[in-house]
């Protein structure tokens, strides 16, 4: 690939938001990276240009058929000033295992590191300093070729926004109630689960909204064969405290990946904690829970990085964990991680990746 990355400053730079009404995922920096493939020519003409609406076809396969794929990553900057990736060189060898199964073009993840850097630098400002602030990343592909022929398009779209996030716990970690999802599924073995594909999300919604109506926040989904084996925790990937042990599913291809769900993992076997990694089935979890050895429950994801679970209801049986409270090792690894992100705790495993300007 030769590729010049272009750069086009935008002319009118956008007021910032307050800090404390930044949200999740609602403001949008000044610029942001593009670049496009063409069969028979590769990527090209990567730029950094403004945020700006895109001009589609109304045809685009993406509007059609849902080629589109997508990462979540983020940027943070500490008290010193310093701007840190966390593993982001993971995210681009996902996002190429993730066009790879919806038969979409590979990228060059080193070239695409180096991209991100130099946007992240130039959006420096945008990112808040704040304890639990930072500057959330979306790449994303999408399938551009005007056509309803059903087959791979030709020409595809990379970009990547940016968006100043506020803190995920804003008073503080609060554990969160689970329903047991017993009637939809998320995603099944030979299907797209293990792949960061839009259209998991859209095929998610419904059974997240229903469970909203019966006072839970998000659903424990269940493998899409025989439905008894836990897979994950609304977007995230599930984590149980069992005695002296931490339990995780084992991946089994319809489990996606996280780079959290990877972190965690090594956190804990370095702290001399075991983990399991293997096929739980809800009614294992629920006997544990009735034997005293259930301790705590918790979620791994990069938009809230740890996040504990307080409740569980499994068809009726509730499972009530750590009397409603985040548990001392969630707290740990929460406290761990974010301060390895922030560049304020040791980084052990080289995980960091500094932005230089
Ligand atoms: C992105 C995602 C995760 C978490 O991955 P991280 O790399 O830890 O952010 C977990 N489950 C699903 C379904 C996801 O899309």
């Amino acid at each position: 690939m030769e590729c010049q990355l272009t750069i086009v400053r935008t002319e009118q730079k956008k007021e910032k938001p307050a800090l404390d009404k930044l949200g999740f995922g609602v403001h949008f920096t000044d610029h942001m990276f593009t670049m496009d493939y063409t069969e028979g020519k590769g990527w090209h003409d990567p730029q950094i240009v403004p945020h700006a609406p895109l001009t589609l076809d109304p045809a685009a396969m993406v509007l059609h058929y849902g080629q589109a794929i997508f990462e979540g990553m983020k940027a943070y900057r500490n008290k010193a000033g310093k701007v840190l990736l966390f593993r982001p060189e993971q995210n681009f060898k996902r996002m190429n295992r993730s066009l790879e199964r919806m038969s979409m073009p590979q990228v060059d993840g080193e070239f695409m590191v180096d991209a991100l850097k130099q946007l992240v630098a130039l959006e420096k400002e945008w990112i808040p300093a704040e304890s639990g602030m930072s500057l959330y990343i979306r790449p994303f592909v999408i399938a551009t070729e005007p056509c309803f022929g059903v087959r791979p398009s030709h020409t595809y779209k990379l970009i990547i926004v940016l968006s100043p996030v506020g803190a995920y716990y804003a008073n503080g970690m609060e554990p969160v109630k689970i329903y047991v999802e017993n009637k939809y599924v998320r995603a099944v073995r030979g299907g797209t689960g293990n792949a960061k594909v839009a259209g998991n999300y859209a095929g998610a919604l419904k059974a997240q909204a229903e469970a909203k109506e019966k006072g839970y926040e998000q659903v424990l989904w269940l493998d899409g064969v025989e439905n008894k084996y836990i897979e994950e925790v609304g977007s995230m990937n599930v984590f149980f405290k069992v005695g002296e042990e931490v339990w995780t599913p084992a991946l089994n291809g319809s489990i996606l990946e996280g780079i959290t769900r990877d972190s965690t993992i090594h956190l804990l076997k370095d702290w001399g904690i075991p983990v399991v990694e293997k096929r739980i089935s809800v009614e294992e979890l629920y006997e544990a829970y009735t034997k005293g050895q259930l301790e705590e429950a918790f979620g791994t994801g990069t938009a809230a990085v740890i996040s504990p679970v307080g409740d569980l209801n499994w068809n009726g049986h509730q499972m009530i964990l750590n009397g409603e409270k985040t548990g001392p090792l969630t707290t740990k690894l929460y406290e761990t991680m974010t301060g390895i992100q922030y560049g304020e705790k040791e980084d052990k495993f080289g995980w960091s990746v500094e932005v230089s300007e």
